[in-house]
């Protein structure tokens, strides 16, 4: 198994090349050069296996033979024990078929942490078989970094540096991220904003002699690892609800394209999904895509589900290079024309051919606010804004009563509190195991907006460990 960047300009890259690598040098993202194809068979074996088996079996066709099947079982059961539910990824039943499947019970209640935790093993694993070692470097508005520290912490191989605007996140974001005192996490409050901090990191990206120096690596959502991750709980849905042998649909609310382009994997592998329902909030650029064909930039707002706040989806490049028939020459070419014409128009054919498994759907804040009360008075449950707008999408694309359709829910609703209660009058309550986080310790380095001040802090850090 080797990897292929969608720009089709750089070489194929094994699995832990591919991992390591992040970006490809031609600015392509990297895909199996072949999806492996399971039998019924192969996917009926899977029911009944806990997660972590089952994960490491849907998963171990992309390793290529680079880490050993046992390190790879133990870095997976790892990485799920963690989790708050002991079915760590539960599907609940909402109505006569709609499901929600909750991806929020990881170590900072989003989904993200079903990649991270793996994802931040994984690098450990091979880092640590070259006797390397690399420094993470990332910004935050709030929403991921918690996610990003739980991936590294006291992962030998790893030192990670997390900026957020300071004053500018939520007490309850910025304690998931400060109370974690592992010696390997530095948080860093800057004084300015999320620009500001994320301008930071792509200067000392560029800033080669640092960039080499201190061997940065960034765990982002384009990475490979993250998606393979994601396939995993599609096909544990799916499987509990009577796959191979019925078809399933899902609904997801998507901003960056990883967690839906994960399910479309899985329907390549072999898995009998239906339908892939794409949920979006005003930030609509996917829908449109969706009905028209043309995917355009524009400007992003602000909304209830931020996670989902963008306009052009980094991993979208991915599904554009099967559309091109695997032509990265074409991927590239679409790539540039939405940088000099602000569009990619793909044509009705290929628009066709991604509408036979891909439907949009959008819902603006108080179509959020909405569908929370619904499903709250309804099946009594509360969900979160981006979770309600995968299950509007859900119920609002059913095509018959017979396929079961499972909702993804992205995050856990106690991450978003006001809108919660705002739609139920029902506070959420962080879960048990969070309950202290506004008692425990902080850690927290503050510095001004200032590159060499930042690459300084970096160097000082990353020395004191080299001589101990
Ligand atoms: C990241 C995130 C999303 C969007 O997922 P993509 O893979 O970027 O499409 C949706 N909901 C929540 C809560 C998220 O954190």
């Amino acid at each position: 198994m080797r990897y292929v960047s969608t720009r089709g300009a750089a070489p194929p890259l094994a699995f832990d090349e591919a991992l390591l690598t992040g970006l490809a040098p031609d600015g392509g993202l990297y895909v199996p050069e072949e999806v492996p194809a399971w039998a019924e068979a192969e996917i009926r074996a899977l029911a009944d296996l806990p997660y972590a088996e089952l994960a490491a079996r849907v998963m171990a066709p992309y390793l290529g033979g680079r880490i050993a099947e046992a390190d790879f079982a133990s870095l997976v059961a790892d990485a799920y024990a963690g989790f708050g539910h002991g079915a760590v990824a539960p599907l609940i039943q909402l109505d006569h078929n709609t499901w929600l499947l909750e991806l929020f019970h990881g170590p900072t209640l989003a989904f993200k942490d079903h990649a991270l935790q793996l994802v931040g093993r994984l690098f450990d694993h091979v880092l640590g078989k070259r006797g390397a070692r690399v420094v993470v470097i990332g910004a935050t508005s709030g929403d991921t970094g918690s996610a990003a520290i739980e991936a590294c912490r006291e992962r030998e191989a790893i030192e990670i540096f997390i900026l957020h605007p300071k004053g500018r996140v939520s007490e309850v974001q910025r304690r998931q991220m400060t109370t974690v005192l592992a010696p390997n996490v530095h948080n860093v409050a800057i004084d300015g904003t999320f620009d500001d901090c994320q301008n930071l990191v792509k200067a000392m990206f560029n800033d080669e002699s640092f960039r080499d120096e201190m061997r940065l690596a960034a765990i982002n959502s384009i990475n490979w690892a993250r998606i393979m991750a994601q396939i995993v709980y599609y096909f544990a849905a799916a499987v509990a609800l009577g796959a191979p042998g019925r078809p399933v649909a899902f609904a997801v609310p998507t901003g960056n394209f990883g967690n839906v382009y994960a399910g479309y994997v899985a329907r390549r592998m072999g898995l009998p999904i239906s339908r892939l329902v794409v949920g979006s909030n005003r930030n609509d650029g996917l829908t449109r895509f969706f009905e028209s064909g043309v995917l355009t930039t524009s400007a992003v707002q602000p909304s209830l589900s931020p996670a989902m706040d963008i306009q052009v989806p980094s991993n979208f490049e991915r599904l554009l290079f099967d559309l091109y028939h695997r032509d990265g020459k074409d991927v590239a070419s679409a790539i540039e024309g939405l940088r000099t014409d602000g569009q990619i128009a793909v044509g009705q054919a290929r628009l066709d051919e991604a509408r036979r498994l891909f439907e949009a759907y959008r819902l603006d804040d108080e179509g959020t606010i909405r569908a929370m009360a619904q499903i709250h008075d309804e099946a009594g449950v509360l969900v979160d804004p981006h979770s309600a707008i995968g299950v509007a999408a859900a119920r609002a694309c059913r095509r018959d009563s017979e396929t079961p359709v499972v909702a993804l829910a992205t995050a856990h609703p106690a991450k978003f509190p006001d809108a919660v209660e705002k739609a139920t009058g029902i506070r959420p309550a962080l879960p048990a195991r969070l309950s202290d986080l506004l008692e425990r310790e902080e850690r927290v380095v503050s510095l001004p907006d200032d590159l060499g001040a930042v690459e300084e802090f970096v160097r000082a850090r990353v020395a004191l460990k080299g001589a101990a």
